[in-house]
């Protein structure tokens, strides 16, 4: 299997902890352990009767795939929230933000967590003049707010028209947080425990795993996208981005964090460790809904950052989940039961932020920000991305029932089995690996990731491998086919 591996996971040698083996019952049940379920975790750690579970190993999701800036500058959002939501919203949104990087610095200086945290300046560019007067709009809320905005050229070569550049930001490695956590925490945590569905009995909630159930009173569903459609109905409320990183070694660390105002967006940092200094370029974000080619996403990275082949240190993928309204999900889902997602590709602040906000509604704590992250809010901005949203949600669904890539021709065969769309996969060794290719979570069908010999789907995320094991949810089933 040609699962990839980001820079963060691939020096590391990391503990497998335990399964869960027994019927449970306990006040305060976390599913899924990245950034927002670690950190709920780390602040609930004086509470006795609370633990968390993950699927897989924690800290293994999109976290491990992201690339760990933590700057509260993310690319134009206090003027959309301005001119779509109001002032208060924007306002609101960037004390969020600078709460959650001292929350982040202050965790890291208390734990002592070596995880390479470099104050650097953070920039958003533009490559295109028709997106200079929104960058400046940007500029004019961040300096109404008492921040210190510098418009100085971008300090590397791309080709950028315009920048504006904020200080006070930081860069980290974001696996070495969460392993350090993991340390700390592992009394309480369970991995290769999958919850597959939440039900209430007696004001309780059951969570049933694969061969266990547990009994909370208090359930955080942390696992990125929920595997549940209601209460919260998310998949009507947000759509899914990829985006290409490319890593390369150079000689020189400029201290900067950079990222383009708008899609198909660009990013760049640096991390510096003994081994040297890392040069990390993002590019080529699309909706995945609209279906792009891997290997050529790759080679445009390369291309636009100038990176030869033999450069090429690290390359992965990453998907996170976008709100129509760009505000992340963090609050109640219904009495009792709370979720952290939609972190719209800023999840090192908004999980660490989930983490404080969720762990002070558990211990009866005033929590700011609840109107903000409410999963029940509705504003226009949501109102005016729901349609175009939903569109592209539609025709990502009816689409991948049609999708005959150039690559497929060759490689797979599409048959039925009992009225039930099946796929042959022939890897390069000949051995054939089938497959069902609709996905069980809400029947969206499934598009072979050559690169990674994977089944994707494009409308929430969910990932098998090529022999069927479902890797990443939503969907809590496989898609295995026996004869
Ligand atoms: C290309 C890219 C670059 C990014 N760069 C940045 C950045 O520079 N700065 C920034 O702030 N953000 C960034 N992000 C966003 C950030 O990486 C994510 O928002 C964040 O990592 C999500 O964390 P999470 O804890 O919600 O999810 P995850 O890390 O995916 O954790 C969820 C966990 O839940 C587990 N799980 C899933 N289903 C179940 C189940 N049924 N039962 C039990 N466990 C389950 C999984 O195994 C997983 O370990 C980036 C995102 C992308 C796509």
């Amino acid at each position: 299997m040609v699962i990839w591996m980001s820079l963060w996971g691939k020096k590391l040698d990391r503990e497998v902890l335990p399964s869960l083996e027994e019927e449970k019952e306990v006040d305060t049940l976390i599913i899924g352990g990245g950034i927002a379920g670690l950190t709920t975790l780390y602040y609930l750690k004086d509470k006795e009767d609370v633990f968390l579970v993950d699927a897989g190993k924690v800290g293994d999701g999109v976290t491990k795939n992201t690339t760990g800036k933590l700057t509260f500058l993310q690319n134009t959002i206090y003027t959309d929230l301005l001119n779509n939501i109001n002032l208060e919203t924007a306002q609101d949104y960037l004390q969020s933000q600078k709460m959650a990087i001292d929350l982040a610095k202050n965790i890291i200086e208390k734990e002592n967590i070596n995880c390479f945290l470099e104050r650097v300046d953070s920039y958003v560019f533009t490559t295109k003049s028709k997106e200079i007067k929104k960058l400046k709009q940007e500029r004019d809320f961040l300096v109404s707010q008492n921040i210190k905005v510098k418009e100085n050229a971008l300090p590397v070569q791309l080709s950028s028209i315009y920048s504006i550049s904020v200080e006070d930001t930081y860069v980290f490695h974001p696996i070495l947080y969460v392993n350090h956590l993991k340390s700390l925490l592992k009394e309480k945590i369970f991995e290769n425990t999958k919850i597959v569905k939440i039900k209430k009995e007696k004001g309780k909630y059951v969570c049933i795993g694969e061969k266990i159930k547990i009994i909370a009173s208090n359930v955080i569903v942390a696992c990125h996208y929920p595997f549940f459609f209601l209460p919260f109905c998310l998949p009507i409320k947000a759509h899914l981005e990829k985006s290409y990183i490319v890593v390369r070694k150079v000689k020189e660390n400029p201290k900067i964090s950079a990222i383009t105002v708008s899609n198909p967006g660009m990013s760049i940092r640096y991390h510096e460790d003994e081994s040297g200094i890392y040069e990390i370029c993002l590019a080529c974000s699309h909706k995945t809904s609209n279906h792009q080619e891997d290997a050529e996403n790759f080679k445009t990275v390369k291309k636009i950052f100038h990176i030869n082949e033999e450069e090429v240190v690290d390359l992965w993928s990453n998907v996170d989940i976008i709100t129509d309204d760009k505000l992340p999900f963090i609050g109640n889902a219904s009495k009792n039961l709370f979720v952290a997602t939609g972190f719209n590709t800023w999840g090192m602040t908004n999980g660490i932020l989930a983490g404080y906000l969720l762990s002070k509604k558990i211990l009866g704590d005033q929590v700011p920000f609840q109107e903000l992250f409410s999963l029940k809010r509705s504003n226009f901005y949501q109102i005016k991305n729901f349609f175009p949203n939903l569109i592209g949600s539609a025709i990502s669904f009816i689409g991948s029932k049609k999708r005959a890539k150039k690559w497929y021709k060759s490689h797979l065969i599409f048959t039925k089995k009992n009225g039930k769309p099946i796929a042959i996969y022939i890897d390069k060794n000949g051995v054939k690996h089938t497959v069902f290719t609709t996905c069980p979570h809400m029947g969206c069908s499934l598009i072979f990731n050559e690169l990674e010999e994977t089944w994707d789907c494009p409308c929430h995320s969910s990932r098998f491998t090529k022999d069927g094991a479902c890797i990443k949810g939503p969907s809590t089933k496989d898609i295995h086919y026996k004869e």
